[in-house]
């Protein structure tokens, strides 16, 4: 590490992002209640799992009723379908914005994964809470400060920009 340089571990990045997303969700009431947590429904005979920060599968390694599986070089958490605020993954707090990287920094965009799902994403950032959003563009920012989490959205972005591809290859979108 050279002279100067701030040591950020990647748990700590981690951490305090969920920390900032501990009490915001994406609406000032509980969304869930509107869509009957279509977000935490497993598709029949699937079990349903979130993609873990970097590090952050020690919050899940001794936690009752939750699994870890490898899924190429990231790791997953199956859940047990319902949980306190403390256990969310980040990912889940992020749900359905998260932070991706572009030329210019971090921004958030509504995650393509979650359309046909949430229907929040019908409206986007726009229809959510403010705070949500700048909880969000602020735990990424976070996270872009640790070479590990920084690779790990740079994975998210590519993801997240393939499957916009691809929606506008089979007509979804025009833009
Ligand atoms: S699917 Fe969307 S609206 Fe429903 S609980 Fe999840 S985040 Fe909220
Ligand atoms: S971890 Fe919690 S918020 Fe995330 S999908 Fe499972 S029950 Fe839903």
């Amino acid at each position: 590490m050279g002279e100067g340089r701030k040591e950020v571990r990647s748990m700590d990045s981690v951490r305090k992002a969920k920390i900032l997303l501990a009490e915001v969700t994406p609406l000032k009431q509980d969304c869930g209640r509107v869509c009957g947590a279509r977000c935490c429904e497993s598709l029949e005979g699937e079990e349903t799992g979130m993609l873990l920060f970097p590090e952050e599968e020690d919050d899940y390694e001794n936690l009752e009723g939750w699994r870890i599986i490898p899924a190429g070089r990231e790791m997953l958490v199956i859940c047990p379908g319902r949980c306190s605020r403390e256990d969310r993954p980040l990912a889940c707090r992020m749900f359905p914005l998260p932070p991706v990287v572009t030329e210019t920094g971090i921004t958030v965009r509504t995650d393509e994964r979650a359309r046909g799902i949430c229907p929040l994403t019908r409206q986007g950032k726009k229809g959510m809470d403010p705070a949500f959003v700048a909880a969000v563009q602020r735990a990424g920012e976070l996270l872009a400060t640790e070479e590990a989490t920084k690779a790990f959205l740079e994975r998210l972005t590519e993801e997240q920009e393939d499957l916009h591809r691809l929606r506008k290859q089979l007509g979804g979108i025009r833009g």
